[in-house]
């Protein structure tokens, strides 16, 4: 798994001294990293598609 900027999509950090060691972006300075990964896109897609089902049973019934 590889750490990215969650703002910019940014792979670029650096662990920032003044702020006691936490990781940063080098590109925006935003302390919003993640993890590169399809699981939180994935379950995130499902949860809109959920929502949109939901929304799409109400307007039919
Ligand atoms: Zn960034």
């Amino acid at each position: 798994m590889k750490k990215i900027c969650l703002r910019c999509g940014c792979n670029s950090l650096i662990s920032d001294r003044s702020l006691g060691g936490k990781i940063v972006c080098k590109k925006c300075g935003s302390s919003y990293i993640g993890y590169k990964g399809l699981t939180y896109l994935k379950s995130r897609n499902i949860l809109y598609l959920m929502i949109i089902f939901v929304v799409f049973l109400i307007i039919i019934l």
